[in-house]
């Protein structure tokens, strides 16, 4: 089970934050500051932050300082903010995302979706999780839907969070689809990749940031 969401606070769990590039998904390549909240209880077998699951090791640090450093990370080039984690929206985002916004950089969001939404973000990455499956919030808000791949089991979870997401929303108001193969995991590439070549509605995303050595 996830920690039920936990309302707005001027201090929040912060596992990291760093100015890199955004490594997948449809911003990939661009620069972009990372803040990435701890806290996840959605368990993912194959989760590559597992480290963030737990918030309790993690500072909790005032909402103004993370809005300073996104601020020196415009500066120095960033084009937006990437809320992260762990499961960001196990915290209640509000007053994060009106702090983050003082930066002036338009604010993105990855979540899993198993909680409401709260904040207001300019991009919803939604990485839907067979074993937890989204709200209807999300995948009626989403902007994009990114579905990581290991199995035959992932491409069909994937068109059916693709159908559902396309039952809620106007046709000129779809999520951008995304197939992403597990970090290490072969049968996913080849899986993820035939599908993209047959369904040309989708898309490849793969981790750049890992083949590049970068955070
Ligand atoms: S939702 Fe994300 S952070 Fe949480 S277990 Fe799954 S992959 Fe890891």
């Amino acid at each position: 089970m996830s920690p039920s969401v936990a309302g707005p606070s001027p201090h929040l769990p912060v596992v990291e934050t760093f100015h890199s590039l955004q490594g997948e998904g449809i911003h990939a390549g661009r620069s972009a500051f990372f803040v990435r909240l701890a806290g996840c209880g959605v368990g993912c077998s194959w989760c590559d932050t597992k480290h963030s699951w737990a918030a309790a090791p993690h500072p909790l640090r005032p909402l103004a300082e993370l809005a300073a450093e996104a601020a020196s990370a415009s500066a120095a080039g960033a084009a937006f903010v990437v809320v992260t984690g762990g499961e960001p929206l196990h915290h209640e985002l509000t007053a994060l995302c009106a702090a983050l916004a003082s930066s002036g950089l338009p604010l993105h969001l990855e979540t899993s979706g198993v909680d409401p939404l709260s904040g207001r973000f300019n991009w919803i990455t939604l990485s839907p999780k067979s074993h937890r499956p989204p709200t209807t919030e999300l995948l009626a808000s989403c902007h994009e839907l990114k579905v990581v791949v290991h199995g035959a089991g992932d491409l069909a979870f994937a068109e059916a969070m693709a159908a559902a997401a396309k039952g809620l929303r106007a046709a000129g108001n779809q999520p951008a689809l995304l197939l992403q193969p597990g970090w290490d995991s072969q049968s996913g590439q080849a899986l993820a990749t035939a599908h993209v070549l047959r369904h040309p509605e989708w898309r490849l995303s793969l981790q750049s940031h890992k083949w590049l050595g970068l955070r």
